[in-house]
């Protein structure tokens, strides 16, 4: 997804050489970074390929009606929400309506003004802006600033695809704040949430830059680890376990905090769905829990037993 400190890209969708040549030369001060189509077809490709912030669209074009052009980008979750204005040289207002209800933000009629075009072209862009940002928030925790479970099902389900294709190993951890109810309990719920933004902040200083650390909800955390082994995920995990322990709290300087890990490299009984890699982790860390805490186990089919055994 595109900061917002990148040019915005502006995809022209016209079969006239002469209005791109218009819209390159009036505007080139705008900051804007032009993509150009010529036909229906090239201009989906392009956007679907590069997601720009905003379409401009002729309806009358070689290959394709306009509309249909819409149509296609509005039943695309890529393109969706990409503004498109409408620029034709129909005026009748039956061509307004029918552009609306496919999906169009804004209307302009050719010969086209430029200042007003302009104006358009800034107010959709905004609009962007604030749908990129809220997209952004919506996958992300609140007070870690790590990815939150939304984002974390996403990530699994690419990862474990792209596993099954590739043929690279996998690894997933599972971890959770030991005793951290008696934490609150103890020193505040001001204490607890430092707690958790400070084991955020180590999650994200100890994993790689291909890793991702999610909150998983309340103080659990989960860690995908693409294209790792077992063995270098407990390595990391243990790594976090031994930093969250040392950690000195200066505001509450006889808090000690721990965490517990469960890692996997593979579902229970065999299964490639994301739950059911989250069953085996969090199998291997209901282990951990039960061994004593602050410490790092492995999923293995040992734990099934065990957990079996104990009803
Ligand atoms: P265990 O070692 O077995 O994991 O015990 P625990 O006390 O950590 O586990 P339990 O699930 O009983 O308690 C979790 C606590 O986490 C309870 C809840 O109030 C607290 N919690 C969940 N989310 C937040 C949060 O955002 N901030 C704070 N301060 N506390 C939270
Ligand atoms: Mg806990
Ligand atoms: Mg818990």
């Amino acid at each position: 997804m595109p900061s917002q400190e990148q040019k915005p890209v502006v995809l022209l969708i016209d079969d006239s050489p002469s209005i791109h040549r218009l819209l390159a030369y009036k505007l080139k001060n705008e900051g804007l970074e032009f993509l150009a189509a010529f036909t229906g077809g090239e201009g989906i490709e392009l956007a679907v390929s590069q997601t720009p912030s905003l379409i401009l669209l002729d309806l009358t074009l070689p290959d394709m009606n306009g509309l249909d052009v819409l149509r296609a980008l509005k039943e695309n979750p890529k393109t969706l929400t990409i503004p498109v204005i409408i620029i034709s040289s129909n005026n009748s207002s039956q061509e307004k309506v029918a552009a609306f209800e496919t999906g169009a933000m804004d209307f302009v009629c050719k010969p086209v003004d430029v200042p007003e075009l302009r104006a358009r072209m800034q107010s959709a862009i905004r609009f962007t802006r604030m749908m990129r940002t809220l997209e952004q928030r919506a996958c992300i925790d609140a007070l870690t600033e790590l990815g939150n479970r939304a984002r974390f099902d996403q990530l699994m389900n690419s990862e474990l695809k792209e596993s099954e294709r590739s043929k690279f190993p996998l690894a997933l951890a599972m971890c959770d704040i030991d005793h951290f109810k008696r934490l609150n309990d103890t020193y505040g719920h001001p204490a607890g949430d430092e707690v958790l933004r400070t084991f955020a902040g180590i999650l994200t200083r100890s994993i790689r830059v291909y890793d991702e650390a999610c909150r998983f909800g309340g103080e659990e955390f989960a860690l995908i680890f693409p294209n790792t082994r077992m063995d270098e995920a407990v390595g990391v995990c243990e790594r976090v376990r031994k930093s969250l322990e040392a950690h000195a709290w200066t505001r509450y300087p006889d808090m000690r905090c721990t965490v517990s890990f469960g890692v996997t490299d593979r579902g229970i009984s065999g299964s490639r769905e994301p739950y059911a890699w989250v069953e085996a982790a969090d199998r291997a860390l209901y282990a951990a829990k039960h061994g004593g805490r602050n410490r790092v186990e492995r999923y293995s089919e040992a734990i099934d037993e065990t957990l079996r055994r104990a009803g």
